[in-house]
């Protein structure tokens, strides 16, 4: 292992940790049985797990058991979420709010029903990435049915004011969707507090498996319909068929309660390590801090480098650290990301831009390592532009 690159691209994915594995195996082999099995005991064990899974997200959001549907990660429930008020409430109203810097799971469910005749509006964001609630309030409409911005965001981490967001939603009666990938079990979430409608969560950026995420949707106060996705059995009370995956779910439950008893060590460690790096990264000309300095998420750094090629700066740094530029989710494309030209940067700034994920098992003396190796690929990049 030690010869590969240090990983720091955890807003991508995060590692099974291996206490979360060791919880899931019995679940594959031993306890295998369907949860909805109500007639012997493989039946009754695996939906005991279930039933724990749910109680520990329930009780990480501050909302109830039965207000959480499984789904295969945050880009279903983001589209569950999106598509399912769309075809709840259509006869309410067609018009959707959300903003620039949203994952693309949320913008092109979006879009998709932009297509289908529905209005869309595309808030813009401030200079840091947080968004203007004045803005905000201006753009809420009788039609508006639905406003989704994203709790912590997966380039920059900037965190968006809920409370404030959910404050003005609930004033006007409108649905507020959160999408909560980034920050489940990182940062402190609370349904009732925050007044959020509809949550989408998802294990594999916590140190949990991949293929597993929920969906919180509130079921008092108001109580939110969603039109299902995916018809079937029946299962997750007729809002999202098919058998439950066991396994995924024991992991998903067990990678949040062991992130929430960590929370408060770990963002403290986190928020030192991304410091320490910043300190010394910044310590060279033409570097740029993307993102609000300090609302955002502990593990989180992403910076804009001056006077390099975007592409041969990750190229260089590919021996030694795993980060990335963007997101991973749309770096199949070139293309500048949508995040930093929403910051307002020039399409080169943005382009030569790299973002690092700090993680739990990362340590001080992967950072300094980090560190000394970015600083001399920039100033070597830097030489060969003048000769040229
Ligand atoms: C990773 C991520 C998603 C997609 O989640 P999957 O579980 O991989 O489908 C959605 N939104 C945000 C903000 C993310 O970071």
């Amino acid at each position: 292992m030690s010869d590969r690159p240090i990983y720091l691209d955890c807003h991508a994915t995060t590692p099974v940790d291996e206490r979360v594995l060791a919880a899931m195996l019995p679940y594959f082999t031993q306890h295998f049985g369907n949860p909805s099995s109500i007639s012997h005991v493989y039946g009754w064990e695996a939906e005991a797990a279930v039933k724990q899974t749910r109680s520990i997200l329930a009780e990480a959001i501050n909302a109830t058991p039965e207000e959480i549907v499984f789904t295969s990660g945050a880009t279903e429930a983001n589209n569950l979420a999106i598509k399912g008020v769309a075809e709840a409430y259509y006869q309410k109203g067609q018009h959707i709010i959300t903003v620039a810097t949203e994952h693309s799971a949320v913008i092109d469910p979006c879009n998709y029903l932009k297509s289908l005749g529905f209005e869309v509006t595309i808030l813009p964001v401030e200079k840091d990435g947080i968004i203007n609630l004045n803005q905000l309030e201006k753009a809420l409409r009788p039609d508006t049915i639905l406003v989704s911005v994203m709790a912590a965001n997966n380039e920059i981490g900037v965190l968006q004011p809920l409370a404030e967001i959910g404050e003005l939603c609930r004033s006007q009666e409108i649905i507020f969707h959160t999408d909560a990938a980034q920050a489940i079990a990182k940062i402190p979430l609370d349904v009732q507090a925050m007044k959020i409608d509809l949550m989408s969560l998802t294990a594999h950026k916590v140190y949990g498996p991949k293929g597993i995420g929920a969906i919180y949707v509130r079921r008092r106060n108001p109580r939110v319909q969603l039109a299902a996705q995916q018809h079937g059995g029946g299962h997750e009370r007729g809002m999202r068929s098919g058998t439950l995956y066991t396994p995924q779910i024991v992991g998903f439950g067990k990678a949040v309660e062991i992130a929430l008893e960590e929370q408060k060590i770990e963002c403290d460690r986190l928020t030192q390590l991304r410091e320490r790096l910043w300190e010394q990264l910044s310590q060279l000309p033409g570097i740029h801090l993307n993102g609000h300095p300090t609302q955002r998420l502990a593990g989180n750094l992403n910076i804009s480098v001056e006077g390099v090629d975007g592409a041969a700066l990750l190229l260089g740094l590919q021996p030694v650290m795993a980060v990335s530029s963007g997101s991973a989710c749309s770096s199949v494309t070139t293309a500048p990301s949508h995040v930093l030209t929403a910051l307002g940067h020039s399409e080169q700034l943005a382009y030569a831009s790299v973002r690092f994920g700090i993680g739990r098992f990362n340590t001080q003396e992967e950072i300094d390592k980090v560190a000394e190796y970015f600083i001399s690929t920039v100033q070597s990049l830097r030489q060969q532009a003048t000769f040229v």
